[in-house]
């Protein structure tokens, strides 16, 4: 299934008082943790990743064991050192904090260097396994803070490249890499009285909007470059120029810099999709996007169609890593 709630984003620091209370909710509903007792909490431990490290906090107890807490975050960081070849920031202290919710349920990234994420008591083995908001929380820290009218360019890095990232090392399948594209992404398209990517804050148009966007900039990077390129070079060249999630930079920089990581004079896929959409409504045929792709979902069931224009394009969207 999509899954693509609003709750996972940047920025907008949480009220102190609600926090207070559910961190309370969260500790007297504890009932009998099956692998966690109350020595093992509070937490503070440090996984080193190539290229920096992760602080793990975890002041209140949670329903699942340390052990599990820390191959979760070892999970998520592994998608992002493949994608960007090390991990983005030198040092991100993410902060566990309980939730009355459901599982893992809320993340939040702040300035490249801090994840805050919230776990439910019903969190288990499996739902950590599955998850993919932690990973998408830590790619906002290899992106620079925009300006807030452009939530849906860091919102959409952030949606597009967390599945990338976790099918080209296998976490997750390509079949549910697209089924999962199809699903959600009409969400993305405008409705009546959009004005652009740059304009119009809704939910859909930020999320799937965004994604929208990625997915068709990889597109055409490839196929403006013989399929040898994709934006995962510009995600990895705007980090390597001092990008992260600790900048502030413009849209126009930010494009600008995405191009250049490209690394193909003449392809300004990024600037040219902006321009496009991002101050007017455009429609994509989504029907006809999948069919050139080879992507083929019948229901609920995605299967591939190797004769397809674009199958190759498709294969390399999704190309395991070596
Ligand atoms: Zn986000």
């Amino acid at each position: 299934m999509p899954q693509r709630p609003a709750k996972s984003h940047r920025a907008t620091p949480h009220p102190a008082a609600s926090f207070a209370a559910v961190a309370l909710a969260a500790l007297t509903t504890f009932a009998s943790p099956p692998y966690t007792t109350a020595s093992d909490w509070p937490l503070e431990t440090s996984l080193p990743q190539s290229g920096g490290v992760i602080d793990i906090v975890s002041p209140h107890p949670l329903p699942i064991s340390p052990d599990e807490l820390t191959a979760w975050v070892q999970r998520a960081a592994t998608a992002l050192t493949h994608f960007y070849g090390r991990y983005p920031v030198k040092s991100v202290t993410i902060h566990f904090l309980p939730s009355g919710a459901a599982a893992v349920g809320g993340g939040v990234e702040h300035n490249g260097d801090r994840i805050d994420i919230r776990l439910g008591p019903r969190t288990n083995h499996d739902e950590l396994v599955a998850d993919w908001m932690l990973t998408h929380e830590m790619f906002h820290l290899s992106q620079p803070q925009l300006a807030r009218g452009y939530s849906w360019m860091s919102e959409g890095m952030a949606d597009y490249l967390e599945p990338v990232a976790r099918v080209r090392i296998g976490q997750i399948t390509e079949q549910r890499f697209w089924g999962d594209l199809v699903e959600g992404m009409p969400n993305g398209l405008p409705e009546p009285g959009d004005r652009g990517l740059d304009h119009t804050h809704t939910w859909g148009r930020t999320y799937w909007g965004g994604s929208l966007f990625w997915l068709l900039a990889d597109i055409r990077v490839r196929q403006q470059t013989h399929n040898s390129k994709g934006v995962r070079d510009a995600a990895r060249a705007v980090l390597d120029a001092g990008g992260d999630g600790s900048r502030e930079w413009t849209i126009e920089q930010l494009v600008a810099a995405y191009d250049k990581g490209i690394g193909v004079k003449g392809v300004t896929v990024f600037t040219d999709l902006h321009d496009e959409m991002g101050a007017k409504a455009v429609n994509t045929d989504l029907d006809a996007l999948w069919k050139s792709l080879g992507v083929v979902y019948t229901d609920g069931k995605t299967t591939f169609d190797d004769t397809a224009p674009l199958a190759e394009i498709r294969k390399g969207i999704t190309e395991r890593e070596k």
